[in-house]
């Protein structure tokens, strides 16, 4: 202790550190003959706690953690433990049903067991959900969505199913409006028109849904912009960094501008996409850009032209100069449009 703490001081802070230091370790000891280590035995044959010692019956009722097989991780198809995988929360219930194994000595009883339990014991809403998630799953991968928006899409679709908040729709278009909220929730862009595509649902009724679901919901999703469009627009149309990068700055400027106003960010991207892939002569044409981003020809080529007027004040042309990638541009390479 140190010598600089008066007495009655030490005294105290002693007492303090007791009271915070308890032994908080919880120990079985038998309460007949209080022999400290506890000797405890646990009989699995019988399922009982019993003192090594004196032999009381401490607990009559354990459970045999130990497991009675040996698993070789990829020999065979599942790990025979007894209890299955974790609660899915988007489904119903608590899953802890018993379902009888296919297996057996190759008889094929078994298997017809199964079947007919199969057929009785399970929800059929909880059947037809688990087909919809399964859906879900493959829609997002053909797109490669990641993991979290499928998550999200089932999540919110969940919801719709339970709350009935979008009544009369079909399944599809719900589905479809889930992804597309979806999307938005965790920043990922995709216009209609590419979940129009993927889940052949009418562009209209995507909308609706949408909307319907948006403000049940009343959740704020973030407004899709061009910027967030770009990176996959100009990778699809196999566009260089650089020009990515032009693309962005444009946009940006267009926008502090105000130069294209009330028109949507697809054509926004797609427009200045079109301009700078000339200004850099990587040029692309209104057709390959209209095929990736999902919009006419003459919507790129309106915005383009709103654009084309004002292009000495959107882009700064010595400035751009001193990237080494575009030593030479200048805006006499532009199409006049
Ligand atoms: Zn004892």
């Amino acid at each position: 202790m140190s010598p600089q703490i008066p007495f009655p001081l030490r005294e105290k802070k002693a007492e303090e550190q007791q009271r915070f230091q308890q032994n908080l370790n919880v120990a079985l000891v038998c309460p007949d003959c209080r022999v400290k280590p506890p000797h405890i035995v646990e009989e699995f044959a019988s399922g009982d706690l019993v003192c090594g010692d004196c032999g009381l019956v401490l607990g009559d009722r354990i459970i045999d953690t130990r497991s009675e097989w040996r698993t070789f991780a990829n020999d065979e198809g599942d790990d025979p433990s007894r209890v299955g995988a974790a609660a899915n929360p988007l489904l119903d219930g608590d899953q802890l049903d018993t379902i009888i194994s296919r297996k057996d000595g190759g008889t094929g009883i078994a298997k017809t067991l199964n079947k007919v339990q199969g057929k009785q014991l399970l929800h059929k809403g909880d059947r037809n959900i688990a087909a919809i998630y399964k859906e879900i799953t493959a829609m997002c991968d053909s797109i490669s969505l990641s993991k979290l928006v499928s998550d999200t899409a089932k999540q919110l679709y969940k919801r719709v199913e339970d709350e009935k908040l979008l009544r009369g729709k079909s399944s599809d278009a719900i589905i479809a409006a889930c992804i597309c909220i979806a999307c938005r929730q965790e920043r990922v862009a995709r216009t209609f028109r590419e979940i129009c595509a993927l889940t052949r649902v009418p562009k209209k009724e995507i909308g609706r849904c949408c909307n319907a679901l948006k403000a049940k919901l009343q959740t704020s999703t973030s407004v899709m912009n061009s910027e967030d469009l770009m990176s996959r627009f100009c990778s699809n149309l196999q566009l260089p960094n650089y020009i990515h990068k032009s693309c962005v700055d444009l946009v940006r400027r267009a926008k502090e501008l105000g130069t294209l106003a009330g028109k949507s960010p697809i054509s926004v991207a797609a427009a200045c996409i079109y301009l700078v892939s000339y200004l850099f002569k990587n040029p692309r044409s209104t057709k390959d850009i209209a095929n990736v981003a999902g919009v006419s020809e003459a919507t790129i080529k309106a915005a383009y032209k709103s654009l084309y007027t004002e292009k000495e004040k959107l882009i700064d042309i010595n400035v751009m100069k001193d990237n080494p990638n575009c030593e030479n541009i200048s805006f006499d390479d532009l199409v006049l449009p």
